[in-house]
């Protein structure tokens, strides 16, 4: 679905602007949409923007205009455009989602292979790293200052665990080397927003790894947090961020879940594959998405229940996979 050469091409006539990500923002998602509202500022004073987003984590506080965003509606809004940022489908915009079917035109940049394009224009790239390449591809190289450049490389970083998963190509490493010659400090970017933890984030980890359990012969991890547990350490979601990635490093396995209670019986779940199974299918499965290889659902049900049905579906594709 490449339908754009430049983001200009969809500017003509257009005076005002609004940008918005999926829930939950990650790296990538709070990256790009900053790095496009930065991109504006900068290159179309003229156009007024406004960027809606769930609260940052606030690892990103080193983004340039990261106080900026919204995180509310404000009143009735027409906009004349409205571009998504890494959102997969209608359901996953934020914030500000009555402004997106209100806007006389819709744009939507993603990279996510479980998106079927639910704006007007749908420039998605399912086999590019992070929403933030595909955005890359779409601005002036000329055009970009240092702050739009780390806005850039914090959501790729974080899209390929510091150009580490297979969604890293040769070009993620251009983008990434263009974005370089703005000369920021990226490995600051790096420790301060992808590899550091709280105390308390370590110590979660700890947990979650200790009392993970190994199924289907060593093929399928999970991990899980329960409601009292998070209320214990005092975490919430932002906080368990990279616990499934080092579940996934487990030697032998396949497949690492890991879920946590988002409401009474109800989990959000998330998914990382090395490559055999394909969780965005699973995710997809039940009501959610994501990529080949990192996806994720939301489901309802006791733990046991959740974790029965997953597992149950990934058996399936392994032996689908056999024959
Ligand atoms: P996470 O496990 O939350 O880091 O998410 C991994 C990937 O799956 C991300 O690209 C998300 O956008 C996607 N994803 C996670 N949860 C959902 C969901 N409930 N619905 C659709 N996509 C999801
Ligand atoms: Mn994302
Ligand atoms: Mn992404």
């Amino acid at each position: 679905m490449e339908v754009l050469k430049k983001i200009s091409e969809v500017l003509q006539g257009v005076g005002t602007m609004g940008i918005a990500g999926h829930i939950r923002p990650d790296g990538d998602c709070v990256g790009s949409c900053l790095a496009l509202y930065l991109y504006m500022k900068k290159n179309y004073p003229q156009i007024e923007t406004d960027l809606y987003l769930e609260e940052p984590r606030p690892v990103f506080h080193y983004l340039k205009d990261i106080d900026k965003i919204k995180t509310q509606t404000e009143g009735d809004r027409e906009y004349d455009l409205f571009v998504t940022c890494d959102v997969s489908a209608r359901d996953r915009i934020a914030v500000a989602a009555e402004y997106f079917e209100k806007a006389k035109k819709t744009l939507c940049i993603d990279h996510h292979v479980s998106n079927r394009g639910f704006a007007q224009i749908n420039h998605v790239l399912g086999e590019v790293s992070s929403a933030s390449e595909v955005l890359y591809g779409l601005l002036d190289e000329d055009k970009i200052d240092q702050s739009i450049a780390v806005a850039l490389y914090t959501g790729i970083i974080h899209d390929t665990g510091v150009f580490q998963y297979s969604s890293t190509s040769p070009d993620t490493m251009r983008t990434a080397a263009k974005l370089m010659e703005t000369g920021f400090d990226f490995s600051r970017v790096i420790d301060k927003s992808f590899y550091e933890k709280t105390y308390i984030q370590n110590q979660v980890m700890g947990r979650v790894l200790a009392e993970s359990i190994m199924l289907q012969d060593g093929k399928c991890i999970v991990g899980y947090l329960r409601r009292k547990d998070m209320i214990f350490y005092g975490v919430d979601g932002k906080d368990l961020e990279g616990i499934v990635s080092q579940l996934r490093l487990t030697k032998g396995v396949e497949v690492a879940i890991f879920l946590y209670e988002i409401g009474t019986q109800v989990f959000k779940v998330s998914m990382r594959s090395n490559g055999k199974i394909d969780v965005s299918k699973i995710a997809v499965y039940f009501g959610g998405g994501g990529h080949t290889r990192a996806a994720g659902c939301d489901l309802q049900g006791s733990m046991y229940d959740v974790v029965n049905n997953i597992t149950a579906e990934i058996e399936r594709q392994m032996l689908m996979e056999q024959d």
